[in-house]
């Protein structure tokens, strides 16, 4: 056998760990499908066990019975802003400067927007805005599709160089935007660093939280952080589709120009005025109507999260990471020999919730481990990426998803056809 090497952390140990866990209680707050080990929950989270109870009843009583009335009788309307003051807690800010809205894509364009707008009143000669090359793509296109529509100049500097670039700009630096927790790597930005240097510089920032909200503690009112904005299907388990999240300083809502003027956004939009007039406060981050049902279950999947203590969820975090990437270490094929590398950094604390390995064959490895029920995901050309959702996992999935990856790695598993067939959705 290969892989018939101990692994230095045993099983036993493992379940050691999980009787010890402040969080294991968590667990129970899920549906989890019987002999998966699921590490996807970075791409889309589980299923927390309070939402179907919820959609059924929004479905078959407040559709079937309710019909319009339930947008008054059952909440509807309110739906967003009681989404997002459980979010709020949980990227610490105080709920009034966040709403539940749309996609990432929507409300980042919203923001781009907007603080150019802020910053061109407050100095025209602020031009630059500073991105990262490799950010999520979405984030790319819009940063450049904001800049070019609103005369800006982009530039799009590697991570480790953004700080240097916000310098070369000078005075002229008018917004940064940057993801916290890179979506392949899993490298954390420096949130404080970067945006009390941008503030010295008199510009504003705008962070991507999709990795980061869910999984770690942040705290963006402490920081003094202008904008974000987050994933609702990510760590915050809302389900595919779920709607995003948007935050705005309480100190730029007054003066938050949002380019997507919808009636929802209006102050009263049942007035049904012929001109727009943005709601007072952060209601003014709506665009069009909201999808009720998404934004139900995004409600409720954020029950899992009450009375979580979002210390202990990153400690819980940094410690299956820790252990995933000690256990791959360990094995006698793990580095070259085997053609794994590691792409994310090798101090826990430099990365997210994930662990992001490299392999030429990554697509057919990710595969191969689905087939056996670790599941992961792949990112093109060569990411191998395993998500670690602390309130659902336990140090035993840790451990067993660790031992079926090298066992198909150094076995050769993934070498089979139905593996190396790419789907549409990696
Ligand atoms: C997942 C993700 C998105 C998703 O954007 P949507 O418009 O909500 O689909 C955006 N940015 C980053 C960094 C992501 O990881």
């Amino acid at each position: 056998m290969l892989c018939a090497m101990e692994s230095p952390v045993t099983r036993e140990h493992c379940a050691a760990l999980d009787a010890a866990d402040p969080l294991a209680f968590a667990r129970e707050r899920f549906v989890l499908p019987e002999g998966v080990i699921y590490l996807d929950g970075n791409s889309l989270g589980a299923l927390p066990r309070s939402v179907a109870p919820r959609l059924r009843e929004a479905v078959e009583r407040d559709w079937a019975h309710g019909l319009i009335r339930s947008w008054n009788d059952a909440g509807w309307y309110s739906a967003p802003q009681r989404a997002a003051a459980r979010i709020a807690r949980l990227i610490g800010a105080q709920p009034d400067q966040v709403m539940v809205a749309d996609s990432i894509s929507v409300n980042l364009f919203k923001l781009l927007a907007g603080a150019i707008g802020i910053q061109r009143r407050r100095d025209p000669r602020r031009t630059v805005l500073v991105a990262e090359r490799g950010n999520f793509p979405t984030d790319v296109y819009l940063d450049a599709s904001v800049a070019a529509l609103y005369g800006l100049e982009l530039v799009c500097p590697e991570p480790h160089e953004v700080r240097q670039a916000m310098t070369l700009a000078g005075d002229r630096l008018a917004l940064v935007q940057l993801t916290h927790v890179h979506y392949r790597s899993g490298r954390i930005h420096d949130m404080p660093g970067i945006t009390a240097q941008a503030h010295a510089q008199g510009a504003l920032v705008i962070w991507d939280l999709a990795h980061t909200a869910g999984a770690m503690p942040v705290s963006l009112d402490a920081l003094e952080v202008d904008f974000a904005v987050g994933c609702g299907y990510k760590y915050l388990n809302g389900g595919a589709g779920a709607p995003a999240f948007v935050y705005v300083a309480r100190r730029w809502i007054d003066s938050f120009e949002q380019p997507l003027v919808g009636w929802h956004g209006h102050a009263r939009p049942f007035a049904f005025e012929h001109h727009w007039e943005p709601a007072p406060g952060i209601g003014r981050l709506q665009c069009g109507t909201q999808p009720v049902l998404s934004l139900l279950a995004l409600e409720a999947a954020l029950e899992a999260f009450d009375g979580i203590d979002l210390d202990l969820l990153r400690a819980k975090s940094m410690a299956m990471t820790t252990l995933f990437t000690d256990l791959l270490e360990a094995s006698p094929g793990f580095g070259t020999e085997a053609g794994l590398g590691l792409a994310s950094p090798r101090e826990a604390a430099a990365r997210g919730s994930q662990v992001s390995l490299t392999h030429p064959q990554g697509y057919a490895i990710v595969q191969a481990l689905i087939a056996r029920g670790v599941i992961g995901d792949f990112r093109a050309p060569d990411i191998l990426r395993f998500g670690f959702a602390p309130l659902y996992l336990s140090h035993v999935d840790v451990h067993d998803a660790a031992l079926a990856l090298r066992e198909v790695v150094l076995s050769r598993a993934w070498d089979r056809p139905e593996f190396l067939a790419r789907k549409a959705v990696t």
